[in-house]
């Protein structure tokens, strides 16, 4: 099995997987995805530049036939929005930067997790009390057993 996420996502995922709130537009994609993390231990994860399998499930995502600059057939507040779309490409090459990872880039959820761990510790997301570091631990623990 495997699921999308676009290079922000992955992080925000692990937080709310540790107890974060959802933001409720997107509650069913993130839900989805995270079923699928939480049941299949051997998930792959694309990281992808457009819609990904949070969006595609998003309340906020309308079809339109000029499409955006995150899907060719499909639109959203953010996509239209000039400073979100600086901060969520910011944000991707934060993302990028750091793992090493790219557009188009496969991994196991298991070595992602891993590669979180190392490359965007929580040390460097708000210590070892936020979300995030408990998220992470606690995949930490489901792939070991
Ligand atoms: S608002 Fe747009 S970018 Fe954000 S989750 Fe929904 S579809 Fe994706």
């Amino acid at each position: 099995m495997k699921i999308t996420l676009r290079p922000y996502h992955p992080t925000g995922v692990v937080a709310i997987i540790g107890g974060a709130k959802k933001t409720g537009f997107n509650n069913r994609g993130v839900d989805y995805v995270i079923e699928q993390i939480m049941t299949d231990p051997d998930l792959d994860v694309e990281i992808v530049h457009e819609y990904d399998d949070i969006c595609k499930k998003c309340d906020r995502r309308v079809e339109d036939e000029n499409g955006s600059v995150w899907g060719k057939h499909h639109t959203c507040p953010s996509a239209q929005d000039e400073k979100m779309i600086e901060k969520v490409n910011a944000d991707n090459e934060r993302f990028f930067s750091a793992t090493g990872l790219q557009f188009g880039s496969v991994i196991k959820m298991r070595d992602l997790v891993e590669l979180l761990k190392e490359k965007i510790p929580p040390a460097e997301r708000g210590g070892s009390n936020t979300p995030y570091a408990k998220g992470l631990a606690k995949l930490s623990g489901m792939y070991a057993t």
